[in-house]
């Protein structure tokens, strides 16, 4: 159902719920690694990473490097990165320029995936959805089919973290959302697609998602061997406890089934809908606003940053010394909460607009009434 609503297709064999988003990371990068290290064996039968181990494939494999290939990673990559034994320093941004450090560049990407022939092999994790900005890696379905097109040349994994990004894909295609869905497309042509349920889809903490095309690779590193008083009867269903993380585990499909139940296509659209209404709304204020400065700067400011904007604005005060305060100011109101973040160097304020009880109107005067006050107390 979540496949059908974020229009994936039906090809994806393996898929499990997570913890959320991170685990949906650590499992795009685990798969990734069993792949790209299993697809250099000389023979099926040395069985991959699930069974020699990182260091013993890799030797059999002649690899002496995974990368993880991405622009502004969440946080959670780069622990996944080192959970999954690849490392933190794996991680590397190859991003089109230092305006745009969101962007992925395709020439630094293939100058990267280059290194197999040294030993270097990769795996490409695009940020759909970047946690400061909200914006996308990618700009549509010719950027990911190029993508696509580079990591079978040089049998890379494909991995999307697409915690809240994904749902931008179930906007109506009307020209107020054109661009955020040109943004979100493609996204289906990856190896595999993490996302998280507990952010736009309102499910208790904790829930995340995620999707990859083979039925067996999560398998084949997340088997529960030899556990015979846990053998499932015969079924077509694979059990959780063989393709993800925990053995035991809440049901946590089940309130995902009750929002797509209770809500549908409609539903959803329209609570997304407001979300970013708002969020642009917010961004509108703040880009006209004398005090505060919408962030990342445009190179030509206007409509262009307004399309972008999903749910996530990313702001800060002009005055520096407002600016220091500023995170610690505005939850000190009590009236809305944001986190403070840094861009180019210095203190930024970041809102994330995210839950079903947004009403537009209402809560831009709050926030509105909220920065307002802040400038009038520092006059
Ligand atoms: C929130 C987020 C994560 C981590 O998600 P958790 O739900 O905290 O595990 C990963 N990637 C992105 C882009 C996110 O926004």
């Amino acid at each position: 159902m979540l496949a059908e609503l974020l229009e994936l297709g039906d090809d994806w064999k393996g898929r499990t719920f997570t913890t959320g988003a991170t685990g949906s990371n650590l499992l795009g990068l685990a798969c990734g690694r069993e792949a790209v290290v299993t697809s250099r064996l000389s023979s099926t039968e040395d069985n991959g990473v699930g069974e020699l181990g990182l260091l013993k494939a890799c030797l059999k494999a002649g690899i002496r490097e995974i990368q993880v290939l991405t622009t502004m990673g969440h946080s959670s990559l780069f622990k996944s990165a080192s959970v999954v034994g690849l490392g933190r320093a794996s991680v590397k941004d190859v991003p089109v320029s230092q305006d745009e450090p969101w962007k992925m560049s395709l020439t630094a990407l293939e100058n990267e995936l280059k290194r197999e022939k040294e030993g270097v092999v990769s795996i490409v994790a695009v940020s759909a959805g970047e946690v400061n900005t909200g914006k996308f890696a990618t700009d549509g379905v010719a950027t990911m089919k190029k993508i696509r097109v580079l990591c079978d040349k040089y049998r890379a994994w494909l991995h999307v973290d697409g915690a809240f990004g994904l749902f931008a894909r179930c906007l109506p295609e009307t020209p107020e959302f054109q661009t955020l869905i040109n943004h979100a497309s493609g996204l289906e042509l990856a190896d595999s697609i993490g996302g998280d349920c507990h952010k736009m889809l309102n499910v208790p903490y904790d829930c995340g998602v995620f999707f990859t095309r083979s039925a067996t690779i999560l398998s084949s590193i997340f088997q529960n061997p030899n556990a015979a008083y846990l053998v499932a009867g015969p079924s077509s269903i694979p059990s959780p406890l063989n393709i993800g993380l925990e053995n035991s585990r809440r049901f946590r499909a089940l309130p995902v089934y009750a929002v797509l139940m209770a809500y549908g296509r409609k539903g959803m659209q329209e609570m997304v809908v407001r979300q970013v209404r708002l969020a642009r709304a917010v961004a509108e204020y703040l880009e006209s606003s004398e005090g505060y400065q919408l962030l990342p700067i445009q190179a030509s400011p206007g409509t262009k940053a307004i399309d972008e904007t999903f749910i996530i604005v990313l702001f800060r005060a002009k005055n520096d010394a407002i600016n220091e305060q500023l995170v610690k100011k505005i939850n000190a109101s009590r009236k809305m909460y944001v986190s403070g973040t840094k861009w180019d160097g210095k203190p930024a304020s970041r809102i994330a607009v995210s839950t079903w009880k947004v009403d537009v109107e209402r809560d831009l005067k709050l926030v509105k009434s909220v920065l307002e006050d802040i400038l009038r107390d520092a006059a």
